[in-house]
Parts: structure tokens; C-alpha cells; sequence
């Protein structure tokens, strides 16, 4: 059950020297690697490999890195995207984004500081429960969990993206207590150190937004010395 699969990294950029030095650093952490030097290269073999994570260069030869996410979005591929991007690409990571890259990191680049992402965004996969559905509905609520909406007696609301993880957590764990260090560790990851009370907000916040009467929820139910349950 626990047995330890390796995680398979692809990564997508043509500078063959900085995906010699980070082929080392990730199989040193464990990780499988797969490289493709081409933008086409690389999307077919993210289709066809399915690798658990995309480190995606923008500037490639064959298609650009935005080109290839756009389309790896659009064939479905939910596997998290990291994009590098040069300082004068800043409009160019904004635009990564909105197609759907999950996060960018602008060259030159620390290793250490690429690894702990990757980390974070693997974790993140890990804990969204595939049993979450794309949208939720419970009480008088929709939750519209792909374009971070929530719609409660014909007003809508826009949720962060930490409250649509907060309340996926939750909903996968319905009629159980979370602990706030389980959200702490699965919503913010091990490098982050909100306090407690930073959580304590971000459900206020989410109340707010879902409960008829936050002060008197009726689906996210503080459990007094221990954390939150979600009850639909
Ligand atoms: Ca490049």
C-alpha cells in the first residue's frame, strides 16, 4: 500500500546545460527525470508519459512553452506545470498562468528554491482527492471548484485559491475533524509557517462566503481545541 513509487519529473527546455545540472539535482532527490529539448517533444511525451510534474521552459524551438501548456490543458492533462521564465518575460508568466500553469519561477533560478516547489506542488496533487469533484453543491451552495467560484443564494462569490484547497481538504474529509496542522501541512506545504490563527482567518473568510450565517455555521464547524469539520 505505502510501497514508495518514483515520482517522474519531465522537463522541458532546451538549454542542455541547465537540465544537465537539474537532471542531477532531481534524481539525487529521488526523483525519475525525462527531458525533451523541443516544445512538440515535450507535449507529446507529457501526453503520452503522464510524468507527475512538467518543469516547462518558455523560449523553445518547434512551440513555444505557452503554446504547449495551452495545449496540455486543453487535452486535459492535469499534472502541475512549473514554468521558467526569463526577467524580460514578466508579461509572458502572467499569461502562463491564466492558461493554466500552476506556477513559474524566473530565471536564474535556485535550485533549492525549484525543488521545494516542485515538493509543494507534488504534495498538493497528493492531498486533492480525486473523490473531489469538479463542482460541489451542498445546502443552498455551489462551489465551482475549476473557476474558484462559490454561488450561495443567488449572489457569487470569488474564492482564493487557498480557500478552494482549504475546502477540497475538508470536503474530502467531510464528517471528520481536520486538525489545523493537517491543513497546515497539506494546504500551505513544509516550507511555509502561517500560525494557526492565519488558518483561523481563511476560514472566517470562507464562512463568509458559504454560511447564511457565519456566526452560526452550518457546514464548517469549529471542534473546540482540535480543528474544523465539513459537514454538507
Ligand atoms: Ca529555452
Amino acid at each position: 500500500m505505502n510501497e514508495k513509487k518514483r515520482e517522474k519529473i519531465l522537463i522541458i527546455e532546451d538549454e542542455a546545460d541547465l537540465v544537465k545540472g537539474l537532471e542531477l539535482n532531481l534524481a539525487d532527490e529521488g526523483y525519475e527525470v525525462g527531458w525533451a529539448a523541443d516544445g512538440r517533444e515535450g507535449l507529446r511525451r507529457a501526453l503520452e508519459e503522464a510524468p507527475d510534474l512538467i518543469i516547462l521552459d518558455i523560449m523553445l524551438p518547434g512551440m513555444n512553452g505557452l503554446e504547449v501548456c495551452r495545449e496540455l490543458r486543453q487535452k486535459k492533462a492535469n499534472i502541475p506545470v512549473i514554468m521558467l521564465t526569463a526577467k524580460s518575460e514578466e508579461v509572458d508568466k502572467v499569461v502562463g498562468l491564466e492558461i493554466g500553469a500552476d506556477d513559474y519561477i524566473t530565471k536564474p533560478f535556485s535550485v533549492r528554491e525549484l525543488l521545494a516547489r516542485i515538493k509543494a506542488h507534488l504534495r498538493r496533487e497528493k492531498m486533492e482527492p480525486r473523490t473531489v469533484p469538479r463542482t460541489f453543491a451542498f445546502g443552498d451552495v455551489e462551489v465551482d471548484f475549476v473557476h474558484f467560484k462559490v454561488k450561495r443564494a443567488g449572489r457569487e462569490f470569488d474564492l482564493t485559491s487557498l480557500e478552494v484547497d482549504i475546502l477540497k481538504y475538508l470536503v474530502a474529509h467531510k464528517g471528520e475533524v481536520v486538525s489545523r496542522e493537517a491543513l497546515l501541512d497539506k494546504v500551505w506545504g513544509y516550507d511555509k509557517f502561517p500560525t494557526t490563527r492565519t488558518i483561523d482567518n481563511h476560514i472566517l473568510k470562507l464562512r463568509k462566503k458559504i454560511e447564511e450565517d457565519p456566526s452560526r455555521p452550518r457546514h464548517i464547524f469549529s471542534i473546540y481545541g482540535e480543528g474544523y469539520r465539513f459537514m454538507d
